[in-house]
């Protein structure tokens, strides 16, 4: 979180008197504004990057670099010629590397879902036969994923995420003696919502930490390992590599995708893990699938050709996004430094920053945002069953909506957390 600075004079501050604000937010409503700050998605502009795609890979073009007919059946573990460009973007070697369909989402769902209906290597039986399955969710996090444990029954207990990632010290005190908690989410590189990234020290602490359950998971969610927004680019820990040489080769699971490189809805997933987990993976989705969709694959590689292609073209989204990051990090310190009432992440990547309001007030800031026309993600979604124990955390999303918008609404969401921290204190 940042330091917050003093407040620009002139514009409404936690000073002003709770009428003051209140006429603040009237003008607010009197905009008639209909802004959307809700989902991380890509601005046309951005998808506009991929375009080239839908001409690929072209009429009379369907063999891959290795003669494969793309267009037929097979080939369960994705083209070579993708996947040899994701194992070095994602530090992985190229046989423990699955490239899938459009979701990576998709492909953690079907692994605690393969989990509960058969185990995983090293399990005593399917996680649905356990009377409890437990999971560590660090928060905040990832609303999505807390829907999948939710679908499958599995609890979730949480840990605090730290500025170094998840909180290993806590994660250890769990698993330590809990047989029922078989794993955990970590998104190690920028991470939703708050940008945070996984040190070294961080990653082989939780590869390393004694687990009471031997088929203890930490499903290493690195959907943004390639999504920087400044020159410090970071490079990812090898939590696989770290797992093996802790003597744990099978507890990490690693996927990424190209959702928020090309297209959001037809990108392509990857999967990487032990040689043991990718085999215990492909033997239950190989009763699912025949093989993936090798056109769009081979689509995906005529367009990066390798991975410094992939490097370039996300340096073009960095050119696109970054400055609605700095829009929304520098009208919150405008209207809100030196204020009290809020800090906020200023992340190196991603897609989020996570604004932290007064205790008790980010249901009503949610409310008085929709209320003049701009719409955020519900108070209470980065945490499991929806319910942030504090109401305390915002999640912000400024990737899809244009520049001008992003300050218009920004600069609201500003009025509104003055005004829900003043009514708060006036209680
Ligand atoms: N993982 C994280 C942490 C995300 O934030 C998102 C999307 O917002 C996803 C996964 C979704 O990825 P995919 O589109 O590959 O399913």
């Amino acid at each position: 979180m940042t330091t917050p600075e003093p407040a620009a004079p002139g514009s409404p501050s936690l000073a002003s008197s709770l009428d003051d604000l209140r006429r603040a937010y009237a003008d607010l409503q009197s905009l008639g504004l209909r802004l959307d700050l809700t989902r991380g998605k890509p601005s046309a502009e951005q998808l506009d990057l991929s375009e080239a795609l839908l001409a690929l890979p072209g009429e009379g073009v369907h063999t891959d670099a290795d003669g494969t007919d793309v267009r037929n059946y097979g080939g369960l573990d994705g083209l070579p010629q993708l996947r040899r460009i994701f194992a070095e973007l994602l530090g992985v070697p190229v046989e423990q590397l699955l490239a899938a369909g459009n979701a990576s989402l998709t492909l953690m769902y079907d692994t605690l879902a393969y989990a509960t209906l058969f185990g995983v290597p090293g399990s005593e039986r399917p996680w649905g036969r356990e009377e409890t399955v437990r999971w560590i969710c660090p928060v905040p996090g990832y609303d999505r994923h807390f829907s999948v444990c939710e679908a499958l029954g599995i609890e979730m207990v949480t840990v605090p995420m730290t500025p170094d990632g998840p909180d290993a010290d806590a994660v250890a005190g769990l698993v330590a003696d809990d047989p029922t908690i078989k794993g955990m989410w970590v998104v190690p590189t920028y991470a939703n919502p708050d940008g945070s990234v996984v040190t070294e020290e961080v990653a082989r602490a939780l590869v390393s930490v004694p687990a009471a359950a031997p088929d203890f998971r930490i499903l290493w969610d690195n959907a943004y390992a390639l999504h920087h927004l400044t020159d410090d680019e970071v490079t990812s820990a090898d939590a696989i590599s770290l797992a093996a040489e802790a003597g744990h080769p099978d507890r990490v699971v690693l996927y990424a995708s190209t959702s928020k490189i090309t297209f959001a809805g037809a990108g392509v997933a990857f999967l990487a893990s032990s040689p043991a987990n990718v085999a215990w993976y492909k033997k239950h989705l190989s009763a699912q699938s025949i093989g993936p969709d090798k056109v769009n694959q081979l689509r995906h590689a005529l367009f990066f050709g390798d991975a410094d292609g992939v490097r370039a073209h996300m340096r073009k989204h960095r050119e696109i996004i970054a400055p609605k990051f700095d829009a929304v990090t520098s009208i919150l310190a405008e209207r809100l430094g030196g204020t009290g009432v809020a800090s906020w992440t200023e992340p190196k990547g991603g897609y989020f920053v996570s604004l932290e309001v007064v205790p008790g007030t980010a249901s009503r800031v949610v409310e008085l945002a929709k209320a003049a026309g701009i719409a955020l993600t519900p108070a209470g979604a980065p945490f499991p069953y929806g319910k942030d124990p504090e109401d305390k955390v915002l999640r912000l999303a400024p990737t899809l909506p244009p520049i001008e918008e992003v300050r218009v609404a920004m600069d609201g969401v500003a009025t509104c957390v003055l005004l829900a921290a003043a009514e708060h204190a006036a209680r």
